[in-house]
């Protein structure tokens, strides 16, 4: 976070000293400062805090592995090759046209022939005309397919990538991998090989066309390139540093607004709008000091290079002019070898954009590789079964686990489900009730122990199959920004419109959606933001009960009901739910009295296990739980004292 109070300007001095005019000076502060814990979270900020630990790999490894993965469409890509090596022959017609009309046809003063040669030389620019278009559409076409393939396997990768991988990418770190990593697959191709394919034709045909018309003019000009080579490298080497710090500033900035406005709440019941303004002023100003200052030398430079280009021109009609005075060279020799002057210094500065701009690419490549080479840890083996129901029980074996991170969150874990019964999850916050769900959902695989279903580890079922036996409501609801039926829906795309209402009357949403302006086709916009959080939960708990599993999640998902509402939907799942097993964790212990087994549960551990009746009986940490919650939820009354109402105060009285 900027220094509040602290102007752009000034920032921007102190930034200058510290870290010189690109900011690509590391000071020594620079090493020992750590990423702020704000910007942690940012996605570009997270991926080089990464990136800084791994082993950086090879360009030619990236390299090859990019070309190899291209090896089905090499045929297209010589063909493109082909159409670049033919157009830019084409393009050499024109300057060389210009030498004989001037040295052949306009001395023979035959205009009949100057009309045929203008035809041929109006057919020959219309064809490259045409072949540019049709190779600029069949590149464009061509690095689209790219795209749109590597972006459907990084998603089809995504969708089964362990958790924990997807969450360490974060949001931001996925859309940035999808979007722009993607697109610059196609831009390593045009880079790596089209463009510098192109130049190094142009450089080939130009040198060869300049040394053919005077070679010592071309050794001129081959000494201004030289020196306009150094200028360019120092420009294009400076620049690509320079805009990379620039890019790490925007993207931050970014990361810190799109966090402003989705806790627009939080900043606004503290107070901070003035100050978050403040601070985007700030940083936006600071970004643009530094795009400015950057700009003007790059201007600079790019203006000296202008004049040198000048002075070889001024250079090159000196003394060819004075060739062409002394009869040592002809017009025509002296128009053309000018016009060739650009294909000696166009190709440089198109080789060197290519490397400059090829550099960021297979960086994005590597991303890209990195992601589609994530093991997927879950998944089926070879020899995975199908499974159809759960007709007898859930076991969880001596069960153990722990985060990936190293935080044990499950130990010696047993318990039985049967198939039928509602079982409770109690216990206090962060002792493993959410962690024993994922690990039935298969989010996670346990690191010890067994999960059983009928007596089969649910390693050893199919995937799919398994988890499209059971249902999951969580108490952060996810709801798209989509019609009310397409959210009940998500999970059974082809029920119908009386499926759907069934499940809604169920779960008691049936009455808030009738009474919404367009009912079923209302849009509940992003996250379900039009609706209370109570109706987000019953929409969820419509979309579960629609899909009919076998295996019911309730995470916490009635902790947004009144209790009026949460006991009447109980009620109606229970009566629709005859046969199917529930799992139910909630704080909330009147919501799980009526459960077949509760399972008290506390540092992962499970601690007891029996009825409420059983349990309460014990006088065991259920008991304790139980005893204080009731103490809290003892109803309240608040009595006002007779006489001066004004003086009155407010008694409370338990
Ligand atoms: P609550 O009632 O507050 O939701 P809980 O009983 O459901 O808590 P869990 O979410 O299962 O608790 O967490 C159990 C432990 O595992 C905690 O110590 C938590 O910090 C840790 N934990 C949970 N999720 C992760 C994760 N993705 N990576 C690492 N550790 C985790």
């Amino acid at each position: 976070m900027p220094k509040e109070k602290e102007g752009s300007r000034k920032r921007y001095r102190t930034f200058i000293k510290e870290k010189g005019l690109f900011g690509d000076k590391d000071g020594p502060e620079d090493e020992k400062k750590e990423v702020p814990p704000a910007d942690k979270g940012k996605p570009d900020a997270a991926a080089d805090d990464k990136n800084k630990d791994k082993p950086k790999k090879p360009i030619k490894a990236t390299l090859m592995r990019y070309f190899a993965e291209l090896k089905m469409r090499r045929s297209r890509i010589a063909f493109i090759l082909v159409m670049i090596l033919v157009n830019t022959l084409l393009q050499a017609v024109m300057p060389w046209s210009g030498k004989f009309i001037i040295d052949n046809i306009l001395s023979s003063r035959d205009f009949g022939v100057l009309v045929a040669f203008c035809v041929v030389l109006l057919c020959v620019g219309v064809s490259n005309v045409s072949l540019n278009f049709l190779q600029d559409y069949i590149i464009n076409t061509f690095l689209g397919t790219i795209v749109t393939n590597i972006k459907r396997k990084m998603m089809q990768h995504l969708q089964v990538m362990p958790l924990e991988k997807v969450q360490e990418l974060k949001v931001g770190g996925i859309i940035s991998r999808l979007q722009n990593d993607a697109e610059r697959m196609s831009a390593l191709l045009q880079m790596g090989l089209f463009s510098p394919f192109r130049a190094i034709l142009m450089l080939t045909v130009g040198l060869g066309s300049l040394f053919f018309l005077n070679w010592r003019l071309t050794l001129v000009c081959l000494a201004f390139a030289a020196v306009v080579v150094i200028a360019a490298y120092f420009i294009f080497n400076t620049m690509r540093r320079f805009h990379k710090k620039l890019r790490e500033e925007v993207s931050t900035l970014t990361a810190r607004l799109s966090e402003t406005f989705s806790g627009i709440q939080v900043v606004r019941a503290f107070r901070r709008e003035r100050s978050e303004s403040f601070n985007f002023v700030v940083d936006n100003q600071f970004i643009y000091r530094k795009y400015l200052h950057g700009m003007s030398i790059s201007m600079v430079v790019h203006r000296v290079i202008w004049v040198m280009y000048w002075c070889l021109l001024v250079a090159v009609y000196l003394y060819g002019g004075y060739h062409v005075i002394t009869n040592k060279m002809s017009i025509g020799g002296l128009v053309v070898f000018i016009s060739f002057i650009d294909w000696l210094f166009q190709p440089i500065f198109m080789i060197m954009s290519s490397f400059a701009e090829m550099q960021v690419s297979l960086a994005c490549v590597e991303h890209v590789f990195e992601l589609l080479d994530e093991p997927l840890t879950i998944k089926d083996a070879s020899d995975a079964k199908s499974v159809n129901g759960i007709t007898r029980d859930i076991v969880f074996d001596k069960v153990e686990f722990a985060y990936p991170n190293g935080t044990k969150a499950i130990s010696g874990f047993d318990l039985t489900i049967p198939r039928g019964s509602i079982t409770a999850l109690v216990g206090p916050s962060g002792a493993g009730k959410s962690t024993i769900t994922n690990l039935v959902m298969r989010f996670y695989d346990v690191t010890g122990g067994r999960i059983l279903i009928d007596g089969e580890d649910i390693r050893s079922c199919k995937l799919g199959d398994y988890r499209g036996l059971s249902s999951l409501v969580l108490q952060d609801t996810f709801l798209f920004d989509g019609t009310v039926i397409d959210n009940i829906a998500y999970g059974k795309p082809d029920a119908t419109l009386e499926e759907v209402i069934a499940a809604a009357k169920t779960a008691h949403c049936h009455e808030f959606v009738d009474s919404l302006e367009k009912k079923y086709e209302t849009v509940i916009g992003e996250r379900g933001v039009k609706l209370s959080g109570g109706q987000r939960q019953r929409l969820a708990l419509a979309r579960a009960i629609l899909t009919d599993p076998e295996l019911l999640i309730l995470d916490e998902a009635t902790s947004n009901l009144d209790s009026e509402s949460e006991e009447l939907i109980q009620d109606a799942m229970k009566k629709i739910f005859v046969g199917r097993t529930i799992i139910v964790i909630a704080h909330r212990l009147s919501t799980v009295m009526d459960a077949d087994n509760i399972v008290v549960i506390d540092k992962g551990l499970k601690v007891e296990e029996g009825t409420h009746r059983k349990l309460l009986q014990r006088k065991g940490r259920y008991h304790k739980l139980y005893m204080t919650q009731m103490k809290k939820t003892t109803p309240t009354v608040l009595r006002w004292d007779d006489g001066d109402k004004q003086a009155a105060e407010a008694k409370v009285v338990s």
